[in-house]
């Protein structure tokens, strides 16, 4: 009924796919991208196909293979005579519209609504309960093109994880004004976002939402959540800007004031450069639009673990090495080993084997501690 493909078509503001993240929270934004996600590609290449038949454009065997089990699925609910609709646009409430992925019509006015959903990870939101799939329901029963069909139950297809979310039972009309009602409500809330005097008061952030949100880098909830984790992590020194010295080069630095203003801004650079790591890594494993400009991924081989202890000491020692040298070659974690006894010891036992180990290594003179190696640490105010 349209040759728009599903990335060319315009999309209702608020549009059905919207609805779940609006009904976590009401100030949700899509984000706007230009770079295409490769799953997101996959899943414009496989609704091509199942609207036209052809397979022509998909890039791999998977992606064939993905498409035929939607057809397969799809084919258990169509009886003779069955009408199957692809790709058509739907009118919803409140000015908005919708584009339906296969309707298949049963000559007995049964129908089933099949939304293909090439997602990677399984988050599609249970049929009886999907918000896409009711507005879509009301957008159908309300069309004239669609007066024979009495009862429509809604598919949500996950070919990549060979499994779907169905209705548990069929909407039928008298269900319209109830899922009217739902969707109003959630669109009336969302609404009150748009305002010039809304101050985001009634945001409610929700991972879900927020991790998907357009409006996430300058959101008032998430900020007042980064505020109350910041000051929670350092009470006196959260928001307050570092003193940044004239001279920058410790070794020139005499001055003790300066000294310790330096030793707070090293702190404070090491701190942000972890989290720069770490943020740009997650970032980009979540997402490869989201690479750092002239980065790319590396996987390097990953760290060696002994997972046999027995074999490693028999093969050293073919090779002339003593169990001795091969405890001094390996760092023993002294953390994990007490963990390792914590975790075997009985209720309120745990402490007692931590200190009786430790107190037995040294009666043994089985360990022994180096010397201290200086470090600085923050002053605090004495307690009384
Ligand atoms: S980032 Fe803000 S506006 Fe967006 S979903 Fe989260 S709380 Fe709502």
């Amino acid at each position: 009924m349209t040759s728009a493909t599903a990335a060319e078509r315009p999309h209702a503001e608020r549009s059905a796919s919207q609805l779940g993240h609006l009904t976590l929270c009401p100030g949700y934004r899509p984000r706007q991208t230009e770079r295409t996600h490769w799953v997101t590609a996959q899943g414009t290449r496989g609704h091509a196909a199942l609207d036209s038949g052809d397979m022509g454009e998909l890039e791999s065997g998977f992606e064939e293979r993905m498409v035929r089990l939607c057809e397969e699925y799809a084919a258990r609910f169509a009886t003779d005579g069955a009408e199957v609709v692809n790709e058509f646009r739907v009118e919803t409430i409140e000015g908005r519209w919708g584009y339906c992925d296969r309707l298949v019509i049963n000559p007995e006015g049964d129908a089933h609504l099949f939304d293909w959903k090439f997602v990677w990870s399984k988050e599609v939101v249970d049929a009886d309960v999907n918000l896409q799939g009711k507005d879509y329901v009301v957008g159908i029963l309300e069309d004239p093109r669609f007066s024979r069909i009495e009862r429509i139950s809604v598919h949500f297809v996950m070919p990549r994880f060979e499994s779907a979310t169905v209705t548990r039972r069929p909407f039928t009309r008298e269900d319209v004004p109830t899922l009217k009602l739902e969707i109003l409500a959630i669109l009336a809330r969302a609404k009150q976002t748009d305002g010039r005097r809304w101050r985001g008061a009634s945001l409610t952030p929700h991972y879900d939402a927020c991790r998907f949100c357009g409006a996430a880098a300058t959101c008032v909830a998430l900020r007042r959540i980064a505020d109350r984790i910041g000051r929670a992590y350092d009470p006196e020194g959260y928001g307050r800007t570092p003193a940044i010295p004239t001279q920058t080069h410790a070794s020139l630095v005499t001055d003790p004031t300066e000294r310790g203003q330096l030793q707070e801004l090293a702190g404070l650079m090491e701190t942000w450069a972890q989290s720069v790591r770490h943020h740009n890594l997650s970032a980009a494993l979540a997402d490869q639009a989201n690479l750092p400009a002239g980065y790319v991924i590396d996987y390097p081989k990953g760290r060696r673990q002994v997972s046999d202890a027995e074999a490693l000491i028999a093969v050293a020692a073919e090779f002339g090495i003593s169990t001795r040298e091969l405890i001094d070659a390996a760092s023993v974690s002294w953390t994990r080993l007490e963990q390792l006894l914590r975790d075997r010891a009985g209720k309120g036992e745990k402490a007692r084997q931590v200190t009786g180990f430790n107190a037995r290594l040294e009666e043994t003179c089985a360990v022994s501690r180096l010397e201290p190696t200086p470090r600085l640490v923050r002053a605090r105010p004495a307690t009384v």
